[in-house]
């Protein structure tokens, strides 16, 4: 079969054969625009010297356009139906490995060592299950993997937080990890009507570029991604009343002023309006002493 994968009707003609029925509890929404897949690679830098990791294949409709444009593919699908679709959709490549696994319990750093060569460029590409998005992200950059980029379709409005700014609504600690770890911009906005069933939420694609090295020195990084989840505890109130409560029965209010004073930065302010760098000096001032 010469027609991609990612079309309407092959889609519904891959589902038919199979008797494939989607499962909701598993994010499952599939793409049928060869299009926008098009733009997804090459907004994630794919060519044909690199390795690609996919985060849930599906029937395979980015995952083809993958094997057509990456040097190798490896992809993580937890749910077992999809296997002999994929088999059969991706006969045509032999350059894909399929890992019948959720990627939460999974070994990357060793898929990695086993799939690709010793020190190529990797991209991460994926049309993520929304319901697990944040855990997702949050462990292939905690793990600290070799990787160079990560590009992925996730609901627009948790995008928008993982790549704000400060001083606007999106901001927030989900901005500030992220950012610790990569450089974040949303690179386009996708409509509903390319997946199949639609969801019901808006999408965009994140583009995330591993940084080399923080853009910050802090002396405990979970002290720091606390000490910023504290300070966003209740986005009206000012950093003197987050971190009091965030301190409270081991440290007072002039002893908090005390340390805000010594790092310059002023109590009546907002976590929203705070930089990463401020984040930084504040959770470094508060460590040294306080536990
Ligand atoms: N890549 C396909 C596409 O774009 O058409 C499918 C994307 S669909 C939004 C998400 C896929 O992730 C589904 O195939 C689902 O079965 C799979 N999935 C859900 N939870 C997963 C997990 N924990 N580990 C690996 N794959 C998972």
């Amino acid at each position: 079969n010469n027609k991609a994968v990612a079309t309407p009707t092959r889609t519904k003609e891959i589902l038919e054969t199979y008797g494939f029925s989607f499962k909701k509890s598993l994010g499952q929404n599939f793409l049928i625009d060869v299009n926008i897949l098009k733009n997804i690679i090459e907004h994630a830098g794919i060519d044909h010297s690199v390795g690609a990791i996919e985060i849930g294949p599906g029937i395979g409709a980015l995952t083809e356009q993958l094997a057509i444009h990456a040097d190798r593919v490896a992809a993580f699908e937890i749910d077992q139906r999809l296997l002999p679709i994929l088999e059969d959709t991706l006969s045509a490549y032999d350059n894909v490995h399929i890992i019948n696994q959720d990627i939460l319990e999974a070994d990357v750093t060793s898929v990695i060592k086993n799939t690709f060569h010793e020190g190529q460029e990797i991209h991460v590409v994926a049309n993520l299950p929304y319901y697990i998005t944040t855990p997702i992200l949050m462990k292939l950059l905690m793990d600290q993997l070799p990787i160079d980029s990560i590009t992925v379709m996730i609901q627009k409005e948790v995008a928008d937080r993982m790549a704000a700014e400060p001083n606007t609504k999106s901001y927030g600690s989900l901005s500030i990890a992220v950012q610790y770890y990569t450089e974040a911009h949303v690179s386009m906005n996708v409509p509903k009507t390319v997946f199949m069933p639609q969801p019901n939420v808006d999408s965009s694609v994140l583009h995330l570029k591993m940084r080399d090295q923080p853009p910050v020195e802090v002396v405990d990084e979970n002290f720091f991604f606390e000490i910023a989840r504290a300070t966003f505890g209740q986005r009206r109130k000012t950093l003197m009343n987050n971190l009091a409560r965030h301190f409270k029965g081991k440290m007072d209010k002039e002893e908090i002023r005390h340390r805000l004073q010594r790092v310059e930065i002023d109590p009546g302010r907002r976590g929203e309006s705070l930089t990463m760098e401020e984040f930084a000096r504040l959770a470094n001032v508060f460590y040294s002493e306080s536990i």
